[in-house]
């Protein structure tokens, strides 16, 4: 077994003293992805905010890259390849494609650049545009391919589908699963389409009311449907 790229054990964190997640525990191989489903309110964000250090842990321990996370540290984390990309997309409406690039590629030479774009071609004929101008799907690729710029060894996926047609979702999402195989990224993908995510994750946690109340490989979760639909539909 390679050492995990992340080892989460009982995390517990939330606002003002009150937990939005109790006591989850994960670990992330390279090239694993793991799916966090749930609905709304049940802890997904605040879990992947504790993981990199934006939100303070209660107890438990969270460790990345073979060291404890630092929530006075999170930008040295990403600096180190521990990426959370938000679900609003961190895109600005004003700038074209091509500047976004130029903002993200600071550390990415042109080799780098032309593998990120073969992995999202669209993004080539879009260079000129306005992000404003992008559909919901382009610029979703356009945040992913930031973040892959910079040649992440974590990365976190905060609802990448939020706001986007469901054909879309189907296409961008094996898109996930292929670069974290292909790069050997963890991917811990936040999701909202329980079905479609467990179809690219290695494993799944379903939180509600901020518990884990199911787990397991993603393909078993697949088959025991009326299980996850309880527990993600489910009161307690
Ligand atoms: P969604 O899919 O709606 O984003 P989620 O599963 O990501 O949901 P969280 O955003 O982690 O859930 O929210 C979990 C709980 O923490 C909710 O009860 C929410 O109201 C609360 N919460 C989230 N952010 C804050 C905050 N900044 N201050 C106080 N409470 C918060």
């Amino acid at each position: 077994m390679p050492e995990p790229l992340l080892r989460v054990e009982a995390l517990t964190a939330g606002y003002n003293r009150v937990p939005a997640v109790r006591d989850l525990s994960l670990e992330l191989a390279p090239g694993e992805v793991v799916a966090l489903l749930g609905p709304n309110g049940a802890g997904k964000t605040t879990s992947l905010l504790a993981m990199v250090g934006l939100v303070p842990l209660m107890s438990g321990s969270v460790n990345a890259l073979g060291a404890a996370v630092d929530a006075r540290r999170p930008h040295k984390l990403a600096r180190r390849g521990v990426l959370l990309v938000p679900d609003d997309r961190g895109v600005f409406y004003g700038l074209s494609v091509r500047d976004h690039f130029r903002l993200a590629s600071r550390r990415a030479d042109a080799a780098r650049e032309a593998a990120v774009l073969d992995r999202f071609p669209a993004l080539r004929g879009l260079m000129g545009r306005k992000v404003g101008l992008c559909s919901g799907g382009e610029q979703q690729m356009l945040t992913i391919a930031k973040a892959l710029l910079g040649r992440p060894k974590v990365l976190m996926i905060d609802e990448m589908s939020l706001g986007l047609a469901p054909k879309i979702v189907q296409e961008m999402l094996p898109s996930i699963r292929d670069l974290a195989k292909e790069e050997g990224i963890g991917v811990v993908l936040v999701e909202q389409h329980i079905e479609l995510a467990l179809s690219v994750a290695d494993r799944g946690i379903i939180l509600n009311h901020g518990r884990v109340v199911l787990e397991g490989a993603a393909r078993d979760l697949l088959a025991r449907r009326d299980q996850v639909e309880a527990a993600y539909f489910g009161a307690e």
